[in-house]
């Protein structure tokens, strides 16, 4: 996934239940697979092993009615199957012959939802569990006509990371169980269903769809979007769907697509998904990216006219390895996924476009990260500095920072740095070959380290270097500093601006106009104008760069930052429309955050959530309700 937020909320709920009945003794005989505080699971007793999922998408009651049949692994022969559900109401459980088994449902707990305990006869080898989700399901996002491009059809998306795909499967929802699957899918006819697995190119007459999923995968990754969305292929292995009216604009901001997979492959091994398909999402995507196999999820957010903001399609392809193939074993390793991601994505932007352009997104990313540890800090959540998380008894949402992704690429970066490009090269190669299908604790990663790097390359093991990176707060002194040519000279251009020289005069000295600074330099820009910039130069720079009308998100999401702060009105109306179209998170927390410093600004914020909320995902609808103290109350008179 791309492009958390920049807050981890705060732990709010004490689990109680979960996996707690195991003694100590058992807990130690399977050391090697950590129990999972976020699953009720239980795979060392019964694992799933291939889902066959049966469903019929109903958007007039905005309900998906399933049957989902299970193949098991039974390791202890009187356990039960205990699944992960969340909402779901259970109409029946019945075994390979239809007959019915008997089953409990836990009590619920916030987020985790409850445990389903099947019992299971000796001769069970498989278990249908007939359901229906709720129209609150945190992983299900139900789009109006008007909520879409084409505003003529409805539309559906899935998000399941971090553990929301209990709220539309019953599941082992743990990312250290891995399943194969297939599917049939419903959905009304003159629209195409896509999952997380071999996808159709066109619609089907009948709205019937089947899929198979033969790699095994985790929960998190399951995946379904339903609408009016079309396929067009940008190369042999890659393709893009989107809705018709943005088909040709998506085509060509990705058309690099088959480029950086040969780029990645040529870095760490052999791409094993057979197809990279991304599709793109109404503008209302939580996130920037999410990896789902064989089909990327990805906001129109990143559409820029200018192919500059597809760093991301390198992040999520990265995934392909980093996350989908060797996988954190609980949400406490999430650095292991984000962090080896981070890193490989900048080893593949590198590899297409040089290293002065790689370092810009390297520089970006020590700027989120200190911000992150400086937020986290004044909130005295130090422990959540750390790369190995403790989120026993949280939202695992919580420890999806900056840290998991900037810090982890840093410590990878210092290795790097360390024993040479090629030697850790080699290192991740091997890696990932050998680990590939399987999860990964990062205990089990350092110790693979230490024998494959350390050992291999006759270095002794530095112990302290993991205290002070995977188990210590903070960023170390030995933090690698990234070195970009091209900010400095946009600093220069701060600095003479800062020091009275008009912008025009600037940008014709500069020719930034026909040098063409990317995203990536005009972020750099806009982080670093002064704190104390007069309503006069906010609109000396509005004037002639125009970024209250920028048609790049990214870009107007740092400017509005200014707005809000400055107080600047031309820019208000663009603010709140931004605000009420767009629900990637990454962008609402900084702009949210910054309205509610002030007691207008709160008022101003409440205004706009009223008419947007309705059109963000759970996932941030989430967030901003506790950044606003939102409750039914709170709502503005209208
Ligand atoms: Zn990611």
């Amino acid at each position: 996934m791309k492009n958390i937020s920049f807050i981890a909320m705060a732990a709010f709920f004490y689990l109680a239940a979960c996996s707690t009945e195991k003694s100590d003794n058992q807990q130690k005989s399977v050391s090697m697979k950590p129990i999972d505080p976020h699953s009720y699971a239980r795979p060392q007793e019964v694992a799933i092993t291939h889902l066959n999922w049966q469903a019929v998408v109903d958007f007039d009651r905005q309900q998906i009615k399933a049957t989902a049949t299970y193949k098991l692994d039974r390791k202890v022969p009187d356990a039960p199957l205990v699944l992960d559900v969340n909402g779901l109401t259970i109409h029946s459980v019945s075994d390979q012959d239809g007959q019915p088994l008997t089953y409990t449902l836990g009590d619920a707990q916030p987020y985790m939802g409850r445990p389903l305990s099947i019992d299971l006869h000796d001769s069970t080898s498989r278990v249908s569990i007939a359901y229906t989700t709720s129209p609150q399901a945190g992983a299900l996002q139900w789009l109006q006509p008007q909520q879409t491009a084409g505003e003529k059809k409805p539309f559906l998306f899935t998000q399941s990371e971090a553990i929301l795909c209990r709220t539309w499967i019953p599941i082992q929802d743990s990312p250290g169980i891995r399943f194969t699957y297939e599917a049939r899918v419903q959905v009304p006819a003159g629209m195409l269903a896509l999952m997380s697995a071999t996808n159709p190119r066109q619609m089907s007459e009948d709205g019937v769809y089947t899929f198979t999923m033969p790699q095994p995968i985790p929960a998190y990754l399951m995946a379904l979007a339903v609408g009016d969305i079309a396929y067009e292929a940008t190369g042999p292995r890659t393709g893009v769907y989107a809705e018709p009216s943005l088909l040709k604009k998506a085509a060509w901001e990705f058309a690099g697509m088959e480029d950086k997979v040969a780029a990645a492959e040529q870095l760490y091994g052999p791409y094993r998904w057979e197809v990279y398909d991304l599709i793109v999402l109404p503008p209302s995507f939580p996130f920037g990216g999410m990896e789902n196999p064989r089909l990327t999820f990805a906001t129109p957010t990143i559409l820029a006219g200018d192919r500059s903001l597809t760093s991301l399609v390198a992040h999520e392809l990265a995934h392909s390895w980093s996350g989908n193939l060797v996988t954190n074993a609980t949400w406490n390793d999430f650095w292991l996924n984000e962090g080896f991601t981070v890193y490989f994505e900048q080893r593949i932007m590198e590899a297409l476009f040089g290293r002065d352009y790689s370092e810009m997104l390297a520089t970006l990313a020590l700027q989120d990260l200190k911000a992150t540890i400086t937020d986290l800090e004044a909130k005295g959540q130090l422990a959540d500095t750390h790369l190995k998380l403790d989120l026993a008894g949280r939202d695992p949402d919580d420890g999806m920072t900056d840290i998991a992704y900037n810090k982890g690429y840093f410590f990878l970066r210092l290795l790097e740095e360390r024993f040479g490009r090629e030697a850790f090269d080699t290192f991740l190669k091997q890696y990932f070959e050998e680990n590939a299908f399987q999860s990964m604790t990062t205990e089990g990663f350092l110790a693979y380290l230490n024998e494959h790097l350390f050992k291999a390359q006759g270095v002794p093991v530095d112990e302290d270097l993991y205290q002070r990176w995977v188990y210590g707060p903070g960023l170390p002194d030995d933090c690698p500093q990234p070195v970009s040519d091209r900010f400095a000279r946009v600093d220069s251009v701060l600095q003479a601006w800062q020091s009275g020289t008009p912008i025009a005069q600037l940008i014709s000295q500069e020719d930034l106009f026909t040098k063409k600074w990317s995203t990536h330099e005009w972020l750099h820009f806009l982080r670093h104008l002064p704190d104390d910039m007069t309503t006069d130069q906010m609109k000396e720079l509005d004037d002639y760069l125009q970024f209250t009308y920028s048609g790049n998100a990214e870009i107007l999401a740092a400017w509005f930052v200014h707005v809000i702060r400055h107080h600047y009105e031309p820019g208000y109306q663009n603010l709140e429309n931004f605000l009420v179209t767009v629900g990637r998170r990454k962008f609402l927390v900084p702009l949210y955050t910054e309205l509610a410093k002030t007691p207008e600004g709160l008022a101003m914020a409440r205004s706009i959530y009223a008419k947007a909320r309705p059109n963000y995902h759970y996932v941030s609808v989430n967030t901003i309700d506790e950044l606003l103290n939102w409750s039914d109350e709170s709502r503005p008179a209208s």
